[in-house]
């Protein structure tokens, strides 16, 4: 009798966390979608670039305006762990206020919870052996995962066919010189990525950059593969090589045979005629949309079930859209993220707006639960995704109770 109670008061506990931990997250969505505004003079003593980790525009800006010389931290963390991006914006009713020297989330004034800054890896204070600042070559994307952008250009910018929500070739133009950031060479990023692994351990790494022409491509892929696993000593170094549709499929056997675990490349829409009007240099100069759809299953064949990841950019098409794209690649073994859109600053699409924050969250939630209905793992999608801080990983951390707090209360039940 007393096993059963114990049992129903901690179902009652587990379950009130889950609550707990949805509003946070719910959080997460609002404060990504409308940003939050915040004075930068809050983070002067704090060593921003030293103790704590800052933000490097490697790829994109996501602020909602540029802040050229002005350093950020790289986010932040809410209480009960969660990585919250930290996107500047003025017009946001949520704000970053400091009291007595502890940084707060605000909502109009009124503080919702202290914030928790990330601690700066060891290897962001190392150089190459050819002077390069690592913190420009590998970003640390928390959770032991890094992300190489190997450059911060996209050949698209030729031809004037970027895609329409995209920022990379105005984020270089803004920040490339100032932060020094430029192509990478393959044992530049070998090392790189040898010091994370560690200094920090680090366990995943992406390798990705803008669209470049295919040929360039694979074989710049297959000399990034062997300086990793030269510098790192490991076979297998758990790998995602992100790459655009190549026109010669027989490449992608490529890329798994240079070590690569996972495979990405991003479909962004499912709607073929939106992503004709938004992508329009995947569609004319890499073989349009049923090339990247058949790119993906191509990958599933190659690389197995779980192991290749798409990824749309939600909300420049309608909700059931997305789901059925995301349906369907999942049906053939390939999981699809979204990420909600930001319409960033340098984009064609700058000074539109993303949908409301609920829409998010209930997409989220369906892909959360298509992923599970197609039995994809926790290890799964945290081993295929750049960054494992989106919704959809947190999602799984609440559902498999993996998060500390669950184990905490846990053990206070026991010991009662
Ligand atoms: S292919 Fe599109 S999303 Fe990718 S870097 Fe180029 S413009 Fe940006």
């Amino acid at each position: 009798m007393q096993n059963i109670n114990k049992r129903i008061r901690k179902d009652k506990i587990m379950s009130n966390i889950k609550d707990k931990l949805y509003r946070e997250l719910e959080l997460k969505i609002i404060t990504g979608v409308e940003g939050i505004n915040f004075d930068h003079r809050i983070f002067d003593h704090l060593d921003i670039g030293v103790k704590y980790q800052e933000e490097v525009h490697c790829l994109f800006e996501l602020d909602h305006e540029s802040h050229v010389g002005i350093q950020h931290p790289a986010g932040f963390y809410s209480p009960s762990g969660f990585a919250f991006p930290l996107k500047w914006d003025r017009r946001s009713q949520y704000s970053l206020i400091k009291e007595n020297g502890v940084i707060y989330l605000a909502h109009k004034g009124q503080v919702i919870f202290p914030i928790q800054l990330p601690e700066r890896p060891n290897y962001y204070g190392l150089k190459t052996s050819d002077g390069v600042r690592m913190n420009t070559l590998a970003l640390y994307s928390g959770d032991q995962t890094l992300l190489v952008p190997y450059s911060n250009e996209c050949a698209f910018k030729e031809s004037g066919r970027d895609c329409k929500f995209c920022n990379i070739n105005a984020t270089s133009r803004t920040y490339g010189e100032v932060e020094g950031i430029g192509w990478k060479y393959p044992h530049q990023i070998g090392e790189a990525v040898a010091a994370a692994y560690r200094e920090d351990g680090a366990r995943h790494v992406t390798l990705t950059g803008g669209f470049v022409a295919e040929r360039r491509e694979v074989e710049y892929y297959l000399d990034v593969a062997d300086s990793i696993r030269q510098y790192t000593g490991l076979d297998d170094f758990n790998g995602t090589a992100c790459v655009g549709a190549p026109h010669d499929l027989s490449i992608i056997d490529k890329y798994k045979e240079a070590g690569y675990r996972t495979i990405a490349t991003n479909i962004e829409i499912w709607d073929r005629n939106i992503f004709r009007a938004i992508c329009p240099g995947k569609d004319i100069e890499s073989g349009g949309w049923d090339h990247w759809v058949k790119t993906l299953e191509y990958e599933a064949e190659v690389f197995g079930r779980g192991k290749v990841r798409s990824n749309i950019v939600a909300g420049l098409e309608p909700k059931d859209s997305s789901l059925e794209g995301i349906e369907y690649l999942a049906s053939k073994g390939v999981i699809c993220f979204a990420t909600s859109w930001n319409p960033n600053p340098g984009s064609a699409l700058e000074g539109h707006r993303s949908p409301e924050p609920e829409w998010h969250f209930d997409l989220f939630k369906k892909i959360a639960a298509i992923y599970r209905r197609h039995g994809f793992t926790y290890d799964e999608i945290y081993d295929c995704y750049a960054t494992p801080t989106t919704v959809i990983h947190d999602i799984y951390r609440i559902e498999d109770e993996t998060l500390p707090i669950f184990r905490e209360e846990a053990e206070a039940v026991e010991a009662v």
